[in-house]
């Protein structure tokens, strides 16, 4: 997903740029807004964290572009590719380094696995959404 953070601030184009330049390839993709309910689904591995009434509300502020991307390797360049949660830390070129703007407000998510991701691509998209 490109959060609402950096929808807001124009970087869409620039991220799948980014992401296109380093060789994934885009199966599917649309322009949405999660509800507080989606919200709470999609990141509810986080809901006894203290951050977590923060990150639903965050997530919900505005439209997100959710995106499936296929690449050998996927999970972990994507990772790569985005940097460290905290864009503080994320190292020099990458998308949170980039383009986010502090540990709540970064920019991107990605799939932390294979498995997470076939439930995160399904949570998002239709069989017949996806190409
Ligand atoms: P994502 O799952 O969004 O790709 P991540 O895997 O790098 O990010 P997680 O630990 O899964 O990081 O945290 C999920 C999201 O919760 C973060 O991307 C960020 O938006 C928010 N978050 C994480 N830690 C904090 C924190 N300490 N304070 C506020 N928000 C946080
Ligand atoms: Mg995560």
């Amino acid at each position: 997903m490109i959060k609402p953070d950096a929808v807001e601030n124009g970087h869409i184009g620039a991220i799948l740029e980014k992401i296109t330049a380093a060789g994934f390839k885009i199966v599917a993709m649309k322009y949405t807004q999660l509800s507080v309910r989606d919200a709470q689904e999609f990141y509810a591995i986080h809901k006894e964290r203290p951050f977590f009434g923060e990150l639903v509300e965050f997530m919900t502020r505005g439209p997100i572009v959710a995106a499936i991307l296929e690449k050998d390797n996927a999970v972990e360049d994507f990772r790569a590719l985005i940097g460290a949660t905290n864009p503080a830390e994320a190292a020099e070129g990458t998308v949170r380094k980039l383009y986010a703007s502090n540990i709540a407000e970064n920019a991107v998510h990605g799939s932390d696995s294979d498995a997470n991701a076939q439930i995160e691509g399904a949570f998002h998209f239709a069989g017949r959404e996806v190409y």
